[in-house]
């Protein structure tokens, strides 16, 4: 496939970069492989947290606000199933957007994995080549992960792996969100009424790692 300008990356960056280039009338190719278009931002990043962040607000607001404004409202309880299936709605929106705006501009979204074979084509595994007269590299970045014993372990979880979950583990990651203290096990935050999440801010001194893992960790990192 021939054309003026092969974006590799479907991120903001890069999608941005593609429908511009469009409407400066280049035939654009947009390279991504992830099964949706807008790369970390909207399908692992800003979206999806802050789609969080808004029923963290809820929550916050049915327990602390409403009762000041004159709202009676029997006792908030959080429905983590159902956080989550607003989250992956408002995800499968915006992403859904981008595909749209690609289309609307004449942006040919070409799925796979790409890579330079040469100064004017981008191979791309499962699709044809791509031949090109300019190209825009918008492939993002990738978290580092530092050396620290235990990392591996599948109770560590990064911010893609959090928002992956479904059920008991991310509760006590809202509870702790909403300033609540979580006192034990976080496979019991599921419950209706987690009865070991109190409804007081964390004390400061606990908000931020004990000086000895902080020690630690700077250890490894240095
Ligand atoms: C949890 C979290 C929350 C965040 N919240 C915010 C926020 O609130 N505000 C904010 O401004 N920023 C936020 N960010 C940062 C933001 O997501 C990034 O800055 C932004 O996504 C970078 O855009 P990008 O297009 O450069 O890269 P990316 O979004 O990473 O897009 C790169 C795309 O290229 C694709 N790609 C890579 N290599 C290839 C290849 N060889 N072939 C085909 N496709 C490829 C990838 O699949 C990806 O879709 C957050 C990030 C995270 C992780």
């Amino acid at each position: 496939m021939d054309c003026d300008v092969a974006v590799l990356g479907g991120g903001p960056a890069g999608y941005t970069a593609a429908i511009r280039a469009a409407q400066l009338g280049g035939k654009v190719v947009c390279i991504e492989q992830e099964p949706a278009l807008g790369g970390t931002c909207l399908r692992v990043g800003c979206i999806p947290t802050k789609a969080w962040v808004q029923t963290a607000h809820a929550l916050h607001d049915a327990r602390e606000t409403f009762a000041k404004l004159g709202v009676g409202v029997s006792e908030p309880q959080l429905d983590f199933g159902q956080a989550a299936a607003w989250k992956d709605a408002v995800v499968k929106q915006m992403t859904g957007g981008v595909a749209g705006l690609l289309k609307a501009n004449g942006v040919e979204w070409l799925r796979g994995t790409g890579r330079f074979t040469s100064p004017t084509t981008i191979a791309v595994e499962g699709a044809e080549d791509v031949t090109f007269k300019s190209a825009i590299v918008a492939t993002g970045s990738y978290p580092m992960r530092p050396p620290i014993p235990g990392l591996d372990s599948p109770r560590c979880l990064d911010s893609t792996g959090l928002l992956a979950l479904t059920a008991a583990l991310a509760c006590a990651a809202f509870a702790a969100a909403s300033g609540w203290s979580v006192r034990r096990g976080a496979a019991r935050a599921a419950r209706p009424r987690p009865r070991h999440v109190e409804e007081r801010p964390l004390p400061a001194r606990r908000r931020s790692a004990p000086p000895e893992h902080r020690r630690s960790t700077g250890r490894h990192l240095g």
